[in-house]
């Protein structure tokens, strides 16, 4: 059978036009949720939903709709990603996000940015704007000043969980499969705690923590990022759907393993796939996360659906 042939039996997007989609708040999120309360967490991730639901039952495009929820995350203290981006040192923080669309596989990131309110926009633009995938620190500002996205002041992005000096976590992404049958994926993010200045993790990497393609699924990652980078983890979950013709749970779950059996890492993801399936596995972890699946209820867990 041709490997096109085994895509199109598997899922026949255009005979079924509901939309699906799933966002997450990041792994080891369940320190935060306790920090703070499970309920404003909850409720947050579900507003977020209906939100989303509006959007996408009006005919909104899967990318308009991860740019809107991962925006929506960026701005809420609670995540670490835009504002509630986690300090490297006392008033340091980079932030790094990246977009990618599955229908023609194009794709934007940045990484090692300050003061930008919504990376995932200037991520957008640069996938829009540009002929390149990547923009970085400087380079990366300086398009963010000439293509007038909102440039905030430091005091902006003072966080509300770290006056303890304790760990922060909460990088944010969206999957979104649309009434069009169309894929689309974003994640955001602050970095990993006492992170190196200058270091960038999978998040802003095609392939790593960020990939769609509207021929298998969209998948968003969090985790400690070297290992998702070693593993290049949403790429493989994809290739394991396009080559060896596994349904994405299966995939999801495969790559999970092979991320803590080949690289030690740890962390979760969610998905989605052509057919509006969707999915979350980590291992190790709580995991926030919300979903709608092909119109159906908002639901909220911080259990994944998946646990390898
Ligand atoms: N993956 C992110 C990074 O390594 C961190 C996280 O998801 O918690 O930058």
């Amino acid at each position: 059978m041709k490997l096109n042939q085994a895509i199109c039996q598997n899922a026949k997007p255009k005979d079924t036009p509901s939309f699906s989609l799933v966002i997450h708040g990041g792994a080891w999120s369940s320190f935060e949720i306790l920090r703070a309360s499970p309920e404003t967490y909850v409720n947050n991730l579900k507003l977020l939903l209906e939100g989303a639901r509006q959007m996408l039952s009006n005919g909104a495009s899967a990318l308009d709709v991860v740019e809107y929820c991962v925006r929506q995350e960026e701005d809420d203290p609670l995540h670490n990603a835009g504002r509630g981006s986690i300090p490297k040192k006392i008033d340091f923080y980079q932030m790094d996000a990246a977009i990618m669309e599955g229908a023609t596989l194009s794709c934007g990131a940045v990484a090692g940015v300050q003061n930008v309110k919504n990376p995932i926009s200037l991520a957008r633009l640069v996938m829009e704007k540009t002929n390149h995938v990547l923009l970085v620190d400087q380079g990366a500002m300086d398009f963010a000043r000439t293509q007038n996205v909102d440039i905030m002041p430091d005091t902006y992005f003072d966080i509300l969980f770290l006056k303890d000096n304790q760990e922060k976590h909460g990088t944010v992404g969206a999957v979104v499969r649309d009434m069009h049958g169309n894929l689309a994926a974003g994640t955001s993010t602050g970095g990993v705690f006492g992170q190196i200045p200058g270091r960038v993790g999978d998040t802003p990497l095609i392939g790593a923590g960020t990939y769609a393609n509207n021929q298998t699924c969209a998948i968003s990652c969090t985790g400690v990022g070297e290992d998702f980078i070693r593993a290049t983890l949403s790429h493989r979950v994809s290739m394991l759907m396009e080559i060896a013709h596994m349904p994405l749970q299966d995939s999801m779950e495969n790559s999970m393993a092979y991320l803590r059996d080949r690289t030690n890492g740890s962390g979760g993801m969610i998905g989605v796939d052509r057919a509006g399936k969707v999915c979350s596995a980590a291992h190790d972890t709580s995991m926030l996360h919300g979903w709608i699946e092909q119109g159906g209820r908002a639901e909220v867990s911080w259990e994944p659906s998946v646990s390898v």
